[in-house]
Order: C-alpha cells, then structure tokens, then sequence
C-alpha cells in the first residue's frame, strides 16, 4: 500500500477499500442464500401443493428458477472476474438489481399463495417469509438498504394482506411479523454499522502498518533504503542472483570532501547536497535496481542482471551528473565510485560490497571525481 502525503487522500483511500470489502463480503456470503432461497420456495410449494391451484406454484416457481439463474451467472462471472475489475462501480448495482428482482418474486409469490382461504397455508407462507427476512440480515449485513428492500419485498406484501383480513387471528399475525421487522430493520442498522467499523479499523491499521514499515526501511534524507533495509534486500538479491547464474554487479559511492561542504556551507546545505544526490541516483537506476544510503556520504547501488561493463558505464552517468549537479553556491561537487561484479570467489554480498569498497579506496587515493573498477 502506498503512503499518500495528505489525510483528506488517505481518508479517501480508505473510504474506497472498505466499499470493496463490504461489496467482496456481500458476494462470498450470496452463494448460499441465493440457492436457499430457491429451496426455500421448493420446499414451501411442496407443503401447500394439495392446498393450491398447481398452475400458480409452478409459475412462481418458474420465474424464481430465472432469477435464480441470473443470480448464479452473476456471482459465477463476479468470481472468475480479475481481482482488479471487481470495484463496487462495476458490481454494486447490477446485484442489487437481481435481488430486487428475486426478492419481488419471491414475495410476490408469496402473496399469491396466501389468497388460498386456508388458515394454515397462510401461517406457513408467513413463517416462511420471515424465516426468509432472517436470513437476508445474515446474507446482506454489509449493505443496509439492500437487506431492507429485500426484507420489504418478501414480507410487507404478505403481512399487509393480512392485515386488511376480517379474522382477529390473520390481524394478529400480520401485526407479530411487522413488529419483527421493525426490530429486524433497527438491527441491520447496528450490524451494518459495526461491519463498516470492523473494516475501517482492518485498513487503517494496514496503512499504519504499511506508513510504519516504510519509515523503518527508508533514509529520511534521500528517501533510498536505509542501511539495515539496503543489506536485508541486497542479501535476497545476491542469492536470486546466484541460483540463477545471473551476473550482479555493485556500486559504492562516496562523496568528496565532504566535510569540506559542510565547514564551508554549513550542515543544512550538505543535507541538500545529501538529497540531490538522492534524487540522481533514483534518476540513473531501473526498478529492479536496489540503492541504499550506508551512512554519512555514502551510498551503494547494486544492480540486478548487469555486466561489469555496464555497472562501469552507469558509475560514469552518476558520476558526471553529479559533477553537473547546480547547487546554489556550492561549486565542484564530486562523488568518487568503486564498481564490482559477483564471482565465483566471492561468498556473500558482504565481500562483493567489500570488493566495491576497495576500488572506492582506490579511486579516492588516484585523485578522487573518477570511478575505478575491482
Ligand atoms: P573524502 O573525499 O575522503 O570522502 O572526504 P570527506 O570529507 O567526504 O569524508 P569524511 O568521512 O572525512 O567526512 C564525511 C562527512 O560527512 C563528515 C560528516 O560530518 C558528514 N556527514 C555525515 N552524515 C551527514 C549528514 O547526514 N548530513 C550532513 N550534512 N553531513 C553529514
Ligand atoms: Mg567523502
Ligand atoms: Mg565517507
């Protein structure tokens, strides 16, 4: 993850995550739901099949099997879908619209059952209805309104009907399945919101972590690896390099006279100095390349998959772009460079970087602002 320099990015960042892992849990808790709910209605029409007009149960479930259908194509191509085209953008409505779908089937159906002047017909299809509002709190917890659409289309038109029945007893129940969905609607409130929390505090801890782990392994100064990161990666880099018979070569670069500079200039000045060169040799390497500040003035560059050759020529670019570099009052700005390559001898990144160190040594003792190879 990466750090963003002001909060009002990083709240949005973070805003945008949570909407991708609220809409990732809607999907992976679907599955079940989608093929509970067919079941469901299965199952209810078995039990009122000698009670109703079969006509009607097998239209209903007709329709149910298409939504029911379109609901499995959308999570089947949600889930062979790239990770990265998976954006609540892309996904959010068109399930929304397939529940609303299914869920208008699903209780208009319903209240077509319950016209059968049958007392006990009419308490399952109701039971049913709310046994289908349960599960759609434990299904779609992480988005409130659709658990409430969904909840209104398969209970209200049920429990309204009965409502406007002449028996005490259908009143009764219509009154029961309401309160419960008021109690149902105030829960999903709480839920929703206590997953929305959940989610924030999972990635804002991760990009604390991240802000965390970032500063641990960076020079403040140049913003290059710092020198406990620069030999952990050097280390990995060196063996991939060997396993792979592929050729690693390194820079050690120092600047010259440096405490020159700073006497003259004062300390703030060579700390420019310090980030200009920073930003030359982030400018001369490729991606795969790895730079550290070691200390004070001092720098490596180890660069993957690059011939001795080519290590010297790169030493050269860097070099000459520091003797160009226009620091306000500062003249003659030189950087002196020792260039090595992996060999047969050498058994960790410790005596490369040693080797680097030694053709360093001689550049400076030759008269400094030159590069001398191992
Ligand atoms: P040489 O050409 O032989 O390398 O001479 P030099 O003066 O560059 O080398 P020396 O090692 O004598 O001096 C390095 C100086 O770098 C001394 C120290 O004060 C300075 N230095 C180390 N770290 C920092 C820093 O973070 N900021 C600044 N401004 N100076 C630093
Ligand atoms: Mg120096
Ligand atoms: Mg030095």
């Amino acid at each position: 993850m990466s750090t963003l320099e002001y909060p009002h990015e990083r709240d949005a960042l973070i805003r945008a995550q949570v909407r991708t892992d609220r809409l990732q849990l809607l999907f992976r808790q679907t599955f079940f739901s989608v093929l509970g709910s067919f079941l469901a209605a299965l199952m209810l029409s078995w039990l009122c099949w000698a009670r109703i007009e079969h006509s009607v149960i097998l239209y209903w479930l007709a329709l149910l099997g298409v939504s029911t259908s379109l609901r499995v194509i959308l999570l089947v191509t949600y889930f062979r879908s790239p990770s990265d085209t998976r954006t609540p953008q892309r996904w959010e409505l068109k399930y929304c619209l397939t529940l609303v779908l299914s869920a208008a089937i699903w209780g208009g159906g319903a209240l077509a059952l319950m016209q059968a002047n049958d007392l006990l017909t009419q308490t399952l299809v109701l039971l049913f209805t709310v046994g289908m509002s349960v599960s759609a709190v434990s299904c779609y917890s992480a988005y409130r309104s659709m658990t409430i659409v969904s909840i209104g289309l398969v209970l209200l038109p049920c429990s309204f009907w009965l409502l406007f029945q002449p028996a005490p007893m259908q009143i009764g129940m219509a009154a029961a399945s309401l309160v419960f969905a008021s109690f149902v609607v105030s829960a999903t409130r709480k839920l929703s919101e206590a997953m929305e929390k959940a989610f924030r505090l999972t990635r804002e801890m991760e990009y604390a972590h991240s802000i965390a782990n970032h500063a641990a392994q960076t020079d403040e100064l140049t913003g290059l690896k710092n020198r406990r990161a620069f030999f952990q990666e050097a280390e990995q880099t060196y063996e991939h390099c060997k396993r792979n018979r592929l050729p690693l070569s390194v820079l050690m670069m120092d600047i010259d006279h440096f405490k020159h500079i700073n006497d003259s200039y004062g300390h703030q000045a060579g700390d420019q100095v310090l980030r200009q060169i920073g930003a030359v040799i982030c400018e001369a390497v490729r991606d795969v390349d790895l730079c550290g500040r070691l200390g004070g003035e001092e720098f490596a560059l180890l660069l993957t998959d690059t011939s001795i050759d080519v290590a010297r020529a790169t030493a050269e670019e860097l070099r000459q772009a520091i003797a160009r570099l226009p620091c306000e009052h500062i003249e003659g700005i030189t950087a002196s460079l020792g260039v090595a390559t992996m060999s047969a001898v050498d058994q960790n990144v410790h005596m490369l970087l040693n080797d680097a160190d030694k053709a360093l040594f001689r550049a400076k003792a030759q008269g400094r602002n030159q590069t001398a190879v191992a």
